[in-house]
């Protein structure tokens, strides 16, 4: 497994698995573990090739990332692997985008917003935290001192295509392009920050505006992506953009077809989340072949971050989450198959 002294090799574009620990409720049940990770980039699936025999796990699947993450991995570590080598690429200038990928349930919030004990969420465990931290330790340091920049955050969701603050009472935004493919969430709430206690109040803000008024905490949160991000502006008369850093808590990955529902609007949802998940694959490799054609305009999501995926030192990194569990092998394998791809 991974250690915490393993050296990084800095990369345009990485994509890493998580897989996370059973939880009760999968003990209980006796499910069966069929991800394995045997090696610090690799992953194991024990396809079952016949569901109704247990004893026929034969198709092995093995798959190959720049890093995987077994059940006993922390954020901490996993943090040090994907989100931590971005950080000073937007003290160069640049825009880097972390995302969070795979079903739901998976353990996407668990690693972007930290930790759920009971109602409460740990949220200075999270990715978005601890990159928060290392920002600040960045901009406090000398060597970044003479850029004279300042931090900002913003906190938004995307939902069947709409744009809603999630630090500004769930208002619902446009989404502008103008002649030069300039983008702009136009009247996004961008908060000034100075410490990255600050940043963990309004992710705490945003977490609890995402899921308020559900029954389920994952009900409605699932379908929607979640973007946090940290702005760098120079303290200029017109606060120019510097950096940018992306955190995205994507929507569950999941296929509709499998749905029994009819209902049109989950139809409807699902077809726009699958279309923001292929645009966003088109858009990271396009990012990785430095070409000059963005497919940016495919989704909200992508029009978004379109800044992202341009720039030489525009840089990603995609964390895709799998469940250990059998019953949730089909899902594991999309969710393998797409990060697979994505570089
Ligand atoms: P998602 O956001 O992908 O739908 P969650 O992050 O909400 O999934 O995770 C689902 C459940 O599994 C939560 O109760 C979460 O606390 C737990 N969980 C996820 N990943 C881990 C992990 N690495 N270690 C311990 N518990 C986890
Ligand atoms: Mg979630």
């Amino acid at each position: 497994p991974l250690s915490t002294t393993e050296t990084i090799e800095p990369q345009r574009i990485c994509v890493c698995v998580r897989k996370r620990p059973f939880n009760k409720q999968e003990i209980n049940k006796k499910e069966i573990d069929v991800v394995s990770v045997p090696g610090k980039g690799a992953l194991l699936v024990h396809e079952p090739k016949h569901k109704v025999d247990l004893t026929k796990y034969l198709d092995n699947q093995v798959f190959h990332f720049d890093y995987s993450f077994d059940e006993t991995a922390t954020n901490e570590l996993v943090y040090k692997f994907t989100a931590k080598p971005l950080v000073q690429s937007i003290f160069e200038g640049g825009m880097a985008t972390c995302f969070a990928y795979g079903q739901t349930g998976s353990g996407k919030t668990h690693t972007m917003g930290g930790d759920f004990t009971g109602k409460q969420q740990n949220s200075a465990k999270g990715i978005y935290a601890l990159a928060a931290q290392d920002v600040f330790a960045y901009l406090h340091h000398r060597r970044y001192a003479n850029l004279d920049l300042s931090a900002y955050v913003s906190f938004f969701e995307i939902y069947n295509g709409k744009v809603y603050d999630l630090l500004h009472k769930k208002a619902k935004l446009r989404v502008l392009e103008d002649e030069r493919q300039q983008v702009q969430v136009v009247g996004l709430e961008e908060i000034y920050v100075t410490s990255a206690e600050e940043v963990i109040k309004m992710i705490q803000i945003g977490s609890s505006c995402r899921t308020s008024g559900q029954t389920s905490a994952n009900a409605n949160s699932s379908r929607s992506h979640a973007i946090l991000q940290i702005v760098l502006r120079r303290n200029d008369r017109a606060t120019t953009l510097y950096g940018k850093f992306s955190l995205v808590d994507l929507a569950g990955n999941e296929r509709g077809t499998d749905v029994s529902s009819n209902d049109r609007s989950t139809l409807v949802e699902t077809a726009e989340i699958n279309r923001s998940l292929l645009a966003l694959k088109e858009c990271i490799r396009s990012l990785g072949k430095n070409s000059d054609h963005i497919p940016f305009r495919m989704s909200t999501l992508t029009k978004v971050l379109r800044d992202s995926f341009i720039g030489e030192k525009s840089r990603t990194c995609m964390i895709a989450m799998v469940s250990p569990g059998m019953t949730s092998c089909e899902y594991t394998m999309n969710t393998l198959r797409y990060a697979d791809r994505v570089k």
